[in-house]
């Protein structure tokens, strides 16, 4: 028998749905278009949706004509886009989840008190790059990003002793780990924000994962290309024994992939609607696939507000 099972939980978190109501109740107000900067978040069916809604989805504000109704996406921007917003009297929505939003007040926190600070996470993704713009120009630190356990290794801090650290928000948590005990080896005095910026979504996906790969061969996860979560979970799909496809449309699933495959594991980044999750289900059903069952896992209640002149 071939059988499916479901990681719980999986798919949309509290920043993804609010991000995707700012984006749809703009439109409804405003009627169409509303100017979204940077994929509202990465998932290609939900930008698709959009679109098709009246979404007009820009690299810059520059693309954004005097009027238009502009929004920020889910991972945050930097200082100068709100200020080039203001200048420009945009008016504009801020979707930037509130965890990033949270890093953002660590980072402009510590850098007012004169500290360096270190940043894990991944050189060029929006939300990096947002929040290394929010480390405020003529502060007497620096801010520095590193990527892997190498560049941990390597790092030159100007203040050693007087540094802090932030991390990207979707990253694999053991990774982190590694990254954070090499420079904790280099820097014994570098603090850490009291909460952990590695955000629930992102550590409860992961650990979901994890128990799916313990009883399945293959995990399909459901996300787009550029969703770093979705990558993330793929990898610790494939480290914990699994084989593991990224895949965003039903189409994409072939024969191949599932050969000898009995028991089949999917799983959806934070950025894949649940609707996605269904479609590829069904498609596995035309190759031999019954008896879902979706596994145990933690209940989420998170739920972040709207702006006010959306609710
Ligand atoms: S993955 Fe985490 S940080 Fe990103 S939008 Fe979702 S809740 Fe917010």
């Amino acid at each position: 028998m071939k059988v499916i099972k479901l990681a719980n939980p999986r798919g949309f978190c509290a920043g993804v749905d609010r991000a995707i109501d700012i984006v749809s109740l703009a439109l409804e107000k405003y009627g169409a278009p509303i100017y979204v900067r940077h994929e509202v978040v990465h998932n290609r069916k939900v930008v698709e949706d959009l679109k098709k809604k009246g979404a007009i989805f820009v690299k810059e504000l520059s693309e954004i004509p005097e009027d238009g109704i502009t929004v920020f996406s889910a991972h945050g921007v930097a200082e100068k886009v709100e200020l080039d917003a203001n200048e420009r009297k945009l008016k504009y929505f801020d979707a930037t989840c509130p965890l990033v939003s949270k890093v953002h007040k660590e980072v402009i926190r510590y850098a007012v008190a004169g500290k360096d600070i270190v940043m894990i996470g991944h050189k060029n993704h929006p939300e990096v790059e947002g929040t290394l713009g929010r480390f405020p120009n003529g502060s007497d630190g620096k801010m520095y990003l590193v990527e892997n356990v190498e560049q941990a290794k390597n790092v030159v801090i100007n203040q050693p002793k007087n540094l802090f650290l932030v991390t990207q928000t979707t990253l694999s948590v053991s990774d982190t780990k590694e990254i954070i005990f090499e420079l904790k080896k280099r820097f014994p005095a570098m603090q850490e924000p009291n909460s952990e910026d590695i955000c629930y979504a992102t550590q409860n996906r992961q650990d979901a994962v994890k128990q799916l790969a313990l009883e399945t061969q293959l995990i399909l996860v459901v996300g787009s290309e550029n969703s770093s979560n979705s990558n993330r979970l793929k990898e610790l799909a494939e480290k914990s024994g699994s084989k593991s496809y990224l895949i965003d449309d039903p189409d994409q699933i072939s024969g191949d992939m599932l050969e000898n495959v009995s028991s089949l594991g999917i799983t959806a980044g934070a950025s894949a609607p649940e609707e996605l999750v269904q479609s590829i289900v069904q498609k596995c059903t035309d190759f031999g696939y019954s008896n879902e069952e979706e596994l145990d896992g933690l209940e989420e209640n998170i739920y972040f507000k709207l702006p006010s002149e959306l609710r």
